[in-house]
């Protein structure tokens, strides 16, 4: 009866890392900022994003098909230490 509505209330986004296609509030955007592609959890930075979800592995994927630069438009590959840091934190967080 109601299955039409969910795909309204629930728009999906690519993951850049292994490019499943998830709720957008699952996955993580992230931003450029200068030259660092930056964590952006409430989605406030102006400019292009990518979504990713928040996994070690889907980084992992995503930095080796260079798909930040891909998905950002950045003309070299955007740092990545900050979004690591902040993955690395969300993965313990979830296994403690
Ligand atoms: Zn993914």
């Amino acid at each position: 009866m109601s299955g039409r509505t969910r795909d309204r209330t629930c728009p999906e986004r690519t993951c850049v890392g292994c490019r499943k296609r998830s709720a957008k509030t699952e996955l993580l955007r992230t931003a450029v900022v200068g030259e660092e592609c930056v964590p952006d959890p409430r989605g406030t930075l102006p400019g292009r994003g990518a979504y990713l979800h928040p996994d070690p592995a889907c980084y992992d994927l995503a930095v080796r098909r260079r798909a930040f630069s891909r998905a950002l438009r950045a003309q070299e590959p955007p740092g990545t230490a900050e979004l690591l840091q902040w993955l690395r934190h969300a993965a313990q967080a979830e296994t403690t």
